[in-house]
């Protein structure tokens, strides 16, 4: 199939969606359209700071083109772990730089002003993504980013960090980090979330529905569409929609409005396979914690420069990321995860690399279309469940996520904390 291209649009029909650090999504809403209705545009930005810098680069390197490897990797690789019916579709579009260069004078105001503060659409990019539209043409639509599943196995941690990790999960830790940083403070652990058990998942919600509704939105672990646009708790009406979609009553009341939305999305979570899958990958493919990685790469290593676990290994071609698929399908399960062999260590700086992915990863979750039925009583549906942004790490994120590890560890232990996450798995 030939590619789209994004000049067979107007920058006015699409709308602004919502963004993460490094991508920004907008939505089509113009005329109908075979190749756009339905769909998401997905761009990436780049840093204001450094945009000089890293224009020159990116004029340099236009053959090399992430977006690209980034469909593949979910055509290739994730899809050989994640049933397709929980993906979006992905597909190329060519961007053209006049016609971002007006897109983004048309939608720069749309931005939040700190995220405008910080960075910018990168009008030099020769393509983009587009997905499957998961938060329009449903009224509600909501996106959890569910995080860290499971707490590590004893064999691999030090004297010093094994008796936190063990209690408490990285999540509650670096909640705890972040707080101290100035960030707003949530009670949700996703070791709740991912429980499985009714009481404990309704909790995992109401913490989130908390964090959402005290942060106004800002915490990135629960957000919600209205109408398509992503909906803040300050907003009356965008309230007064959900209160209607998830309770009887219509109240806006919060306490209410929490206990609902627990109610109406426990049960879809309990039911579906998508969480069991997530935190199943999660803990199979970091298996050794990023400590007993460290340990198995300093002794597999001793002659590569010291300078930060993976810091002098290449990112894996995509035919050495089927074929790591295929090793994880079969034999890596059997291999003795507690004395790691050296010759295995390319496999699991991979595999390490594969679980940040599902560790990052949202999903997003929206009615499913049924028929009108008379027997139907009350706001109970059933959900559709998704899972997107499922891109890949490169090597070199490995040193910072040791670093980052140790220092959330260490916080956790001087701020003398020990909330107790349970891991029923
Ligand atoms: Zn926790």
């Amino acid at each position: 199939m030939t590619p789209r291209r994004i000049t067979e649009t107007k920058p006015g029909d699409w709308t602004y969606v919502s963004e993460g650090g490094a991508t920004i999504v907008f939505s089509y809403r113009g005329p109908y359209n075979v190749q756009f209705s339905g769909h998401v545009l997905r761009l990436r930005k780049v840093v204001h700071r450094s945009s000089d810098a890293s224009n020159n680069k990116l004029l340099n390197t236009n053959t090399e083109q992430p977006d690209d490897s980034m469909i593949a990797f979910q055509e290739n690789i994730i899809s050989k772990l994640v049933p397709s019916e929980f993906l979006p579709s992905l597909d190329v579009v060519l961007l053209d730089e006049e016609w971002l260069r007006s897109f983004v004078e048309l939608h720069d105001g749309d931005r939040p002003a700190e995220r405008r503060q910080t960075d910018q659409i990168d009008v030099h990019r020769k393509k983009g993504v587009l997905a499957t539209d998961l938060i329009g043409g449903t009224q509600i639509a909501m996106e959890i980013k569910p995080k860290w599943g499971f707490l590590p196995l004893e064999c691999h941690l030090s004297p010093e960090t094994v008796a936190l990790k063990r209690v408490t999960c990285r999540f509650c830790m670096h909640t705890c980090f972040r707080v101290k940083q100035g960030d707003v403070c949530t009670t949700y652990c996703p070791l709740d979330l991912f429980s499985r058990d009714e009481s404990r998942v309704r909790k995992a919600l109401r913490a989130l529905w908390a964090g959402w509704y005290e942060s106004g939105g800002s915490l990135n672990n629960l957000r919600f569409f209205v109408s398509g646009r992503m909906a803040k708790p300050d907003d009356d009406d965008s309230m007064k929609i959900l209160a209607h979609f998830f309770s009887e009553d219509e109240s806006t009341d919060t306490e209410n409005l929490q206990e609902s939305f627990a109610s109406s999305l426990m049960q879809a979570l309990v039911d579906s396979p998508v969480l069991l899958l997530l935190s199943t990958l999660q803990r199979t493919l970091d298996i050794l914690d990023v400590e007993g990685l460290s340990k198995l790469y300093t002794q597999s290593s001793p002659d590569l420069p010291g300078d930060g676990l993976g810091s002098s290994i290449p990112d894996p071609s995509m035919e050495e990321w089927e074929d790591f698929v295929r090793v994880y399908t079969s034999d890596y399960h059997s291999w003795d995860h507690a004395a790691p062999s050296p010759g295995h260590l390319r496999h699991y700086l991979m595999a390490y690399l594969l679980s940040a992915t599902f560790k990052d990863c949202s999903i997003i979750i929206r009615p499913r279309l049924q028929i009108p039925s008379t027997t139907q009583v009350g706001p109970a549906r059933s959900f559709d469940t998704t899972i997107i942004d499922m891109d890949m790490k490169s090597m070199d994120r490995l040193g910072k996520w040791e670093k980052l590890d140790r220092r959330i560890a260490e916080h956790y232990k001087n701020s003398g904390n020990q909330r107790r996450c349970i891991d029923s798995t």
